[in-house]
């Protein structure tokens, strides 16, 4: 059993329909990509495993549990976390206030995520309003981490950072991968880095997943096709 199995994920805005048909899964240990071009239905996918949507049709399951019904704060305290895209943080908490709202229970605590990310150590009785973009992306992942996930997903984690930067992001993900062995779902625009990274990939189009399989045997015929690179 996977730990994430979504089926035949529909969802809708209003009259507008979003996902016509979305099945992946997702198992213990696995860093999987999810990809296509812009506005073909990753972030909606995203947001209705988080159950942060409803869903017009097919299931989200997650560790053997049905989530299709159940609200976001539930899917979270199942083991969900989510860094969103944006990196919502509250700016008018220190950095330690922002990691100590988000705790749980677990072996992620202040001082590991700090090891994680040094400058978090550092810059822990800053306003988070006062980081710069990529202290913000590292404290929107630690936060996440903070909730002790068995799921982390990331979205669009780098986008808009210096390629410095996105360079320690990439490595602080890396560093979960080998060292914890957490689940991954991420959604990014850099294929060379998700090459590196991911296990399988889920190539959406048009609010339908249209390939899944080894991150490694997906040629270039395939993703000039759906990803245009
Ligand atoms: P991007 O890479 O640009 O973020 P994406 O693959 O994440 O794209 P989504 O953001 O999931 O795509 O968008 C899928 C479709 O749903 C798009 O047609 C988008 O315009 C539409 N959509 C997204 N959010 C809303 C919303 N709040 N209301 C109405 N339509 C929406």
């Amino acid at each position: 059993m996977s730990l994430l199995e979504v089926e035949n994920l529909a969802v809708r805005y209003g009259a507008s329909q979003a996902l016509f048909d979305v099945s992946l899964t997702l198992g213990e240990g696995e860093v999987l990509a999810l990809l296509g071009r812009n506005g073909m239905g990753k972030t909606t996918t995203i947001k209705a495993i988080c159950r942060m949507l409803p869903l017009a049709g097919g299931s989200v399951r997650f560790a053997g549990q049905e989530m299709s019904r159940l609200p976001s704060h539930r899917a979270a305290r199942l083991g969900v976390g989510l860094v969103p895209e944006g990196r919502r943080c509250f700016p008018n908490l220190t950095v330690l206030e922002n990691l100590t709202a988000a705790a749980r229970p677990g072996h992620w605590d202040a001082a590991r995520v700090g090891a994680l990310f040094p400058r978090l150590t550092e810059r822990a009785d800053q306003m988070a309003a006062t980081l710069s973009g990529g202290e913000q992306q590292m404290l929107a992942i630690a936060r996440a981490l903070m909730t002790n996930p068995r799921l982390l997903i990331l979205d669009e984690a780098t986008e808009g950072l210096a390629p410095i930067v996105r360079q320690e992001i990439w490595a602080a993900i890396g560093t979960l991968k080998e060292q914890t062995g957490l689940s991954i779902l991420l959604v990014d625009k850099s294929l060379s880095e998700l090459k590196r990274l991911a296990d399988r990939a889920v190539i959406l189009q048009r609010g339908a997943s249209v390939w899944s399989g080894a991150f490694a045997a997906l040629d270039h015929t395939t993703s000039a096709r759906y990803i245009g690179v």
